[in-house]
């Protein structure tokens, strides 16, 4: 196998073009600026399916998903259908509406980690305001999160470790005063002695341990059951929330998330992405208790002029339905295992330096020999060299992937055999080019 020829970006070049006049990098979020992978960014027409057209016509076969949310696929009917409903009686109220209960009640209903919640409008927001409960609540304020994991562009959390075991955080973004970044703790994922270590020496200080139960924002790290159990543990006798920070995992590895998957519970829980069905939507929830301390019934103020916005509520409704059918998750899980299966047994075959890491239906293609990659250290930087040119290939061959080797795909269940067929295929040549090429 050769490598294909670059397919026509002219169109997409000339709005990003455009585009670098108004924002920085032509990009209104950093990593859509293709800055890690080959050419031009593509910018993009249609979804329907599992499928997106670029505006150069071309055609492909997407697992990125709008980086998660859109788990039914693009331009759903049941989804599009309920927001062209609802948009009927207009856009936003800035007052309570039915559809608010009713989005909450689904949540709530089916899933027994929280009890209450407070929809927001991003995920970041979510995480923010789910932070401030957590230290007003405790009226304590450190954090400890863990490297690798993201948590969006909260000021606290644009935190990376230094060198040591346990570290206070340096910002990661220009713009965050350091002294925020102090009142965050940084250690290693899956490193008990680290998190041991950071609760003596902070002790009765720390408000929260934060984590992507399944971290998905630096490749997949999956954890240990028993090492999410350990933090549980150790958060009960200290007197700290554990956060799971779910806004990739909720509601993608079924319909409890990550807190389910693993039957731990966090005190703190946010979701994001799926529960608004592609609309910007995000929320925070924990115990009836612990959420009396959020404003009108608390001291903790969080508010916002589209939270629980009825457009957006009205898309996660209709999503969050469709994920209660029988067998949804079964279905999309097996899918995704097959899937990933083929293309391991294909790269083992030819002993290619790689790895399918998956679980539920995110997937994560790592250039590795190791068996599991549980630390963000462990990630090999290098080989971030060879997603680049596999991207390339995969486009060309109609397959989009996000734009950065570090990023997960995501299987919808719109994407029928005959696209995973044709997927596997593409991915089997592009590897053929990247290794042997
Ligand atoms: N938390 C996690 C785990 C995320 O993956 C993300 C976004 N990818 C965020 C928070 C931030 O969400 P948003 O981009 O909607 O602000």
């Amino acid at each position: 196998t050769t490598t294909k020829p670059d397919i026509s970006r002219e169109k997409s070049a000339a709005l990003y073009e455009k585009a670098k006049t108004y924002f920085p990098g032509g990009v209104n979020s950093p990593v859509r600026a293709f800055k890690s992978v080959y050419g031009t960014p593509l910018f993009i027409e249609k979804g329907d399916g599992s499928a997106i057209w670029d505006a150069d016509g071309n055609q492909f076969i997407d697992f990125c998903g709008s980086w998660g949310p859109l788990i039914l696929g693009h331009n759903h009917p049941k989804v599009r259908e309920k927001v062209m409903e609802v948009m009927q009686n207009g856009t936003s109220f800035g007052a309570p509406t039915a559809l608010e209960n009713e989005l909450a009640e689904l949540i709530v209903k089916n899933n027994k980690f929280i009890q209450k919640l407070r929809f927001v409008s991003s995920g970041t927001e979510a995480v923010m305001s789910a932070i401030r409960l957590a230290r007003g609540y405790t009226k304590r304020d450190k954090i400890l999160k863990f490297e690798g994991c993201y948590h969006g562009h909260t000021d606290a959390l644009l935190v990376k470790a230094g060198s040591g075991l346990v570290t206070f955080g340096e910002t990661s973004s220009a713009g965050v005063p350091k002294s925020f970044a102090d009142e965050t703790i940084v250690v290693a994922l899956n490193d008990k002695a680290a998190v041991e270590e950071a609760f003596a020496e902070f002790k009765d200080q720390i408000a929260a341990v934060i984590i992507e139960p399944i971290p998905a924002n630096n490749g997949l790290l999956l954890q240990e059951k028993e090492y999410l159990q350990f933090l549980r543990d150790i958060c009960t006798k200290n007197g700290t929330l554990l956060f799971f920070d779910e806004v990739i995992s909720g509601f993608r590895v079924g319909f409890e998330g990550a807190a389910g998957y693993y039957q731990v519970k966090p005190d703190i829980i946010t979701y994001g992405k799926i529960i608004g069905g592609g609309l910007p939507v995000g929320c925070y929830g924990s115990s009836a208790e612990i959420m009396g301390n959020v404003s009108p019934d608390g001291p903790v103020y969080q508010g916002g002029t589209l939270s629980g916005n009825p457009v957006a509520m009205a898309a996660g409704i209709a999503q969050l339905t469709e994920l209660l059918r029988s067998g949804f998750y079964k279905d999309l899980n097996k899918k995704t295992e097959e899937f990933t299966d083929a293309i391991q047994r294909f790269a083992t075959a030819r002993n290619y330096t790689f790895k399918v890491f998956t679980i539920g239906s995110i997937f994560w293609f790592a250039f590795t020999n190791k068996e599991s990659i549980r630390r963000a250290d462990e990630v090999d930087a290098a080989s971030m060299d060879k997603f680049k040119k596999l991207h390339r290939e995969l486009l060309n061959r109609g397959v989009y992937f996000g734009p950065s080797g570090y990023e997960v795909g995501f299987i919808s269940s719109a994407h029928t055999k005959i696209d995973l067929e044709k997927a596997k295929r593409a991915i089997f040549e592009s590897l053929e080019v990247v290794f042997n090429g």
